[in-house]
């Protein structure tokens, strides 16, 4: 990293000191010297965001592209869809969905109750 900023005395070009990671937070005051004049200045950090503009066609009278969501257990993720371009979350078919949900979570039931079944025969 070169030319941080300017020294608010001879407006030259100043390294920022960022010896063991000195000088990263934000909204803290910091001083160091001027390499050029000598003078003790005062900065702070500032941290700027970059942002990575994409068209979104769905937000400008386009359909939604919508993807399957892949996720863990599959059976919550049936007909459940998200859109490429905003991110926003469509369950395409809510029937399909519920009874996807539904018999996972009736699976899962039958299954601890088959645990404790066997649990309580010991
Ligand atoms: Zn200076
Ligand atoms: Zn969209």
């Amino acid at each position: 990293m070169f030319a941080d900023t300017q020294c608010p005395y001879c407006e030259k070009d100043v390294e920022i000191n960022h010896d063991d990671g000195y000088g990263y937070a934000e909204d803290e005051t910091y001083t160091q010297e001027c390499t050029h004049c000598g003078m003790t200045f005062s900065y702070t950090t500032a941290v700027t965001y970059s942002y990575e503009p994409a068209k979104a066609p769905c937000q400008n009278g386009e359909k939604h592209n919508l993807q399957q969501i892949k996720g863990c257990p599959s059976e919550l993720f049936v007909a459940k869809m998200r859109c490429k371009w905003c991110s926003e979350e469509i369950i395409v078919d809510q029937k399909a969905h519920d009874n996807a949900r539904k018999a996972y979570f009736e699976e899962l039931s039958i299954r601890s109750e088959q645990a404790q079944t066997i649990a309580t025969r010991r």
